[in-house]
């Protein structure tokens, strides 16, 4: 069946799992991409129509042009990177998400106490350099992907390189356990939380120190960085399961208290740090799709388990706009900004 409406989005991140699951659901389909992209996206089939931009900060250019056609925005993290908050506000074109959410998420401060009113523990956090009482990582305002944390032992650790850091920064208790990515998805419609898949970064060099012996890394002088080169599919022991479940639950219902009574709905990821004693600990939430879902264009084990069929987080997003679209429900999944 063929839906009404185009479902688009930018030429990047997870761009080519948003559109092939909309064109999986009956959707027509358009990438924005830009001069160094538009001939990888338009050698896809399930790619109907491509708008090249010069670059992808041109995008407010063509919003004009969105908002007089039949277009849904599907909105991932390069979407977020290259549109500012205002622009994405003042945008109109039908948006599949809540934007309220985003302020909570864009603030680190915000999002911590969005996080801990929803009862998940969080790594300590310390003011200043003379509270340090542990390892910790200094995260920079500004970074991205991990670049530019620091790992520090301890407080003499921390004068000695503090002089080096210009940015705002913060300093976190570090945690050492295994990272794990948690992929959720909450249907407005159906009013359900499901866990569709799961993943681990690799990130260089952290995840290769453990192939240099501790005694042969003395005095190489190597400093943890966090760069992220890919991701690994996980599954979670199934003991451990209902909680990363109770904690998907606790957001959702959270973010109902802080931002309006759609809250969070749609894709999003809570990033922890599991301990040796099974303590799940939240560095992080995106409140959207994550890049990690890139290695479920096919399903994971746990969207076959509630669909029995190939569900990407991508195909999620647009079964759920089908069926809304079926039932009369197009704003119960769109922001309140949508003109439909
Ligand atoms: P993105 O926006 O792409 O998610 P980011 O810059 O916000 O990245 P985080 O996801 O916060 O970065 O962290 C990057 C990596 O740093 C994590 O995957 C993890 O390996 C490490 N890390 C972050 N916080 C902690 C912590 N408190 N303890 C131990 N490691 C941490």
């Amino acid at each position: 069946m063929n839906m009404p409406y185009r479902i688009a989005t930018l030429g990047s991140h997870s761009a080519l799992q948003i559109l092939k699951g909309a064109h999986d659901e009956g959707f027509a389909t358009l990438a924005i991409a830009n001069r160094e992209t538009e001939r990888l996206y338009q050698s896809f089939t399930f790619v109907d129509e491509v708008i090249t931009l010069n670059r992808y900060a041109d995008f407010p250019s063509i919003v004009g042009e969105l908002e007089k056609r039949k277009v849904i925005i599907v909105p991932h993290g390069s979407f977020v990177a290259y549109l500012s908050l205002e622009d994405h506000k003042r945008m109109r074109i039908p948006y599949f998400g809540n934007k309220a959410v985003l302020d909570w998420e864009a603030s680190r401060d915000l999002q911590r106490e969005w996080l801990s009113q929803a009862g998940l523990r969080l790594p300590r956090q310390f003011r200043s350099g003379a509270e340090i009482d542990r390892p910790v990582i200094v995260k920079l305002y500004g970074a991205a992907g991990g670049k530019g944390y620091m790992f520090i032992r301890d407080a003499t650790d921390f004068e000695e390189r503090a002089a080096r850091l210009h940015e705002a920064y913060i300093i976190q208790e570090y945690i050492i356990g295994v990272p794990l990515y948690i992929h959720y998805f909450f249907s407005p419609l159906e009013q359900r939380l499901e866990i569709l898949s799961m993943d681990r970064r690799y990130e260089t060099n952290v995840d290769s120190l453990g192939r240099i012996p501790a005694s042969a890394q003395e005095g190489m002088n190597v400093d943890p960085s966090y760069v992220v080169v890919g991701n690994q599919p996980v599954s979670l022991r199934e003991s451990m399961l209902a909680e990363a479940y109770h904690m998907g639950e606790n957001v959702v219902r959270t973010s109902r208290e802080i931002c309006g009574p759609k809250g969070l709905f749609g894709a999003f990821c809570i990033e922890t740090i599991i301990t040796p004693d099974m303590q799940f600990y939240v560095m992080e939430i995106s409140a959207r799709i994550v890049a990690g879902t890139n290695l479920f264009i096919d399903g994971s084990p746990y969207s076959y388990l509630y669909y029995s069929e190939p569900m990407s987080t991508g195909r999620r997003i647009a079964r759920e706009l089908k069926n809304a679209l079926l039932s009369n429900n197009l704003a119960m999944v769109l922001d309140d900004s949508s003109i439909v």
